[in-house]
């Protein structure tokens, strides 16, 4: 079987959630922040304490370790495969 969707603009995939509420680990401050759809965040520093926040071990992007929900592309990513 081949995929169908040769393109990710305007597929049919369910639309994926843009806003992620970042934690801080160092004082826990939860900022939300909008993701960029098709890429992903390596750095962010966090406007409340001047932290910056990396992905953990494994994760992709500090939204994948810190936000509220995980980047665009894995929750395409989790789309396709489930
Ligand atoms: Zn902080």
């Amino acid at each position: 079987m081949t995929q169908s969707v040769c393109c990710t603009h305007d597929g049919p995939a369910a639309p994926v959630e843009l806003t992620s509420v970042l934690t801080c680990p160092a004082c826990g401050a939860a900022s939300p922040q909008t993701m960029p759809e098709d890429a992903c965040l390596w750095f962010f520093t966090c406007p409340a304490c001047g932290a910056d926040l990396r992905p953990l071990p494994g994760d992709c992007c500090v939204f994948c370790s810190y936000g509220s929900v995980p980047c665009p592309p894995l929750q395409r990513q989790r789309q396709a495969t489930s």
